[in-house]
């Protein structure tokens, strides 16, 4: 269940699998084209059922609770199937594309009555290109609105493949430096902004919509040099977009980190006060694109944050303070 990928309420798929490795990616269990096996503390009864079960030795009990050798891991899944309280699960499984259609029509209703439909995200949905615009091909039958996240990083084939079937593109654009690119993501721009190119020259001519959307992320992609480069670009080529959405950095991936055992250089960073998104949205809106299109999404520091901040006990005229505040 999704709100913010497309219009209405929307079953997301995502799909595992990308050719970039964002250093702040809020889905980091999308990265990997296999399946990963994962530990939820919080369920564990410290039983080593899952131990015993597993033939490769890839578990192992230490201070922290259950350790996986993911070396040694061959995501056989039977630990899974043994453990009595879920405490172990597998991200990613293989499915066919009937399967995965039967699977979505059922939430066929909020779609009708939100005027929803189903998103493909990722991971990087056109680096399985086949699969994808099969899927969608059979959903556009359906009479179901098709919405088709991508990072861009992909080739131009893929997208040709794709595209005939989505009634919505969301294109990434994160930094507009190469070098920078590079840097946060491990690929250069050069391929993502070709694709943008192609992508606004085919919906010139097709029903197909284009939003782009810019991850505002702390340290990186939160500056203001970014943000101009970006709208610039989009004005220049005249790119068909109807939305740009600045997407606000928030840091509740942070648990994925630590259920896959994998370590978040972004932990130590809170949400962005209002004012900061509020500045970069109007540097957007100046950049040369049509104000109109942009917008600021995801959650800031507001009351909530700060009823946590004031002390650890508040009096009571904070709290009435706060609470104006929220209202
Ligand atoms: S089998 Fe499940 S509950 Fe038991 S130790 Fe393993 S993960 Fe924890
Ligand atoms: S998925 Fe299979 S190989 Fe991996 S830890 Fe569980 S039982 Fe062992």
């Amino acid at each position: 269940m999704s709100t913010e990928d497309g219009p209405g309420i929307r079953t997301s798929i995502f799909m595992k699998g990308c050719g970039l490795g964002c250093t702040w990616c809020h889905n980091p269990e999308s990265i990997s084209f296999k399946s990963e096996l994962q530990w939820l503390k919080a369920s564990c009864i410290s039983c080593n059922i899952c131990i015993d079960t597993c033939s490769q030795n890839a578990l192992l009990s230490s201070a922290k609770g259950i350790e996986i050798n993911r070396d040694n891991c061959t995501a056989c899944g039977e630990c899974v199937e043994e453990c009595p309280s879920a405490a172990l699960e597998m991200l990613g499984q293989d499915t066919g594309v009937d399967e995965l259609v039967k699977e979505v029509l059922k939430d066929r209703i909020y779609f009708e009555k939100s005027n929803g439909g189903v998103t493909v995200s990722g991971g990087e949905p056109a680096l399985q290109a086949d699969f994808t615009a099969e899927f969608l091909e059979k959903l556009k039958q359906e009479g179901i609105h098709t919405a088709f996240d991508t990072c861009g990083f992909s080739s131009k084939e893929s997208y040709e493949k794709i595209l005939p079937y989505v009634d919505l593109i969301l294109f990434d654009i994160k930094e507009i430096d190469a070098e920078k690119h590079e840097e946060f993501t491990g690929k250069s721009n050069e391929k993502i902004f070709e694709n943008l190119l192609y992508i606004s020259g085919y919906i010139k001519n097709h029903k197909t919509e284009l939003w782009i959307r810019t991850p505002i992320i702390p340290e990186t992609t939160a500056t203001n040099e970014n943000i101009i480069g970006i709208g610039k670009f989009i004005a220049e080529n005249d790119i068909q977009t109807t939305r740009w959405e600045l997407c606000a950095f928030n840091n509740l991936c942070n648990d994925k980190y630590e259920r896959l055992g994998k370590k978040w250089d972004f932990e130590q960073y809170g949400l962005f006060k209002s004012e900061t998104l509020e500045h970069f949205t109007k540097l957007a809106k100046k950049s040369g694109v049509n104000p109109e299109i942009v917008i600021s999404s995801g959650s800031v520091k507001n009351g909530a944050q700060l009823i946590k901040e004031i002390n650890n006990e508040p009096k009571p005229v904070d709290y009435c303070k706060i609470t104006g505040l929220l209202d």
